[in-house]
């Protein structure tokens, strides 16, 4: 399985990829948790990206890049990924997308795209930031999380709809629901594109 989750913050990427990953056995590759893991070690990413974090801004393409890229190889040698959060705009979709000429057996086979209101994203991060104290889940840092989401992260539908990768998913219901409509609306995709 090789897998990108596309959603607004509060959908429930990070809780459907960690699933997904148990599922299939695959490794889940959580941009933003690795850069929180890299700024709490104080690693030169750790540094370079901490700003970034705390605005909710998205950090620069290459340092993202530097992160992951191995990583993405080496899962897909051993049975493939969920990735969750990134290539997270249209630069690194297209940066992502050379790797994939130069390095075979990696690319993605679907993009599922979690659809939940904005109301209920806002409140359920708003209970995350009183459960867990995330440092960007502050209202007004909530707020322009989602102003790039939309600027940045959203024409990144239109570029895999293009290539027929998008499984469109109501994430507004329970978790185990949205898990086993993402499971076989995959199973489904990969049958299809298989004939
Ligand atoms: P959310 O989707 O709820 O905003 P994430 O954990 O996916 O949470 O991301 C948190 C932060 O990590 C983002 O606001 C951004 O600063 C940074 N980040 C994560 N992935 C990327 C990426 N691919 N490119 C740039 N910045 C990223």
């Amino acid at each position: 399985m090789r897998v990108l989750l596309v959603a607004p913050p509060g959908a429930g990427k990070g809780t459907q990829a960690t699933k997904l990953a148990d599922h299939f056995g695959v490794v889940h590759l959580s941009s933003g948790d690795l850069l929180r893991q890299e700024v709490k070690a104080g690693t030169e990413i750790g540094k370079a990206a901490s700003d970034y974090l705390q605005r909710g801004d998205l950090v620069p393409d290459e340092l993202i890049f530097t992160m992951l890229a191995e990583s993405i190889v080496q899962a897909s040698r051993h049975g493939g990924y969920v990735l969750d959060g990134f290539p997270r705009n249209l630069r690194q979709a297209e940066a992502a997308y050379k790797l994939t000429e130069q390095v075979g057996g990696i690319e993605l086979e679907a993009v599922v795209h979690l659809d939940v209101a904005r109301e209920e994203l806002t409140r359920r991060l708003l209970t995350r930031a009183s459960r867990e104290g995330r440092s960007d889940d502050s209202e007004h840092v909530i707020e322009h999380r989602f102003e790039v989401y939309a600027a940045e992260t959203e024409p990144l539908l239109t570029f895999y709809r293009e290539r027929g990768l998008v499984l469109e998913i109501n994430g507004e219901r329970d978790e185990e629901q949205v898990f086993s409509d993402i499971v076989s609306s995959f199973e489904r995709h990969c049958l299809t594109r298989r004939d």
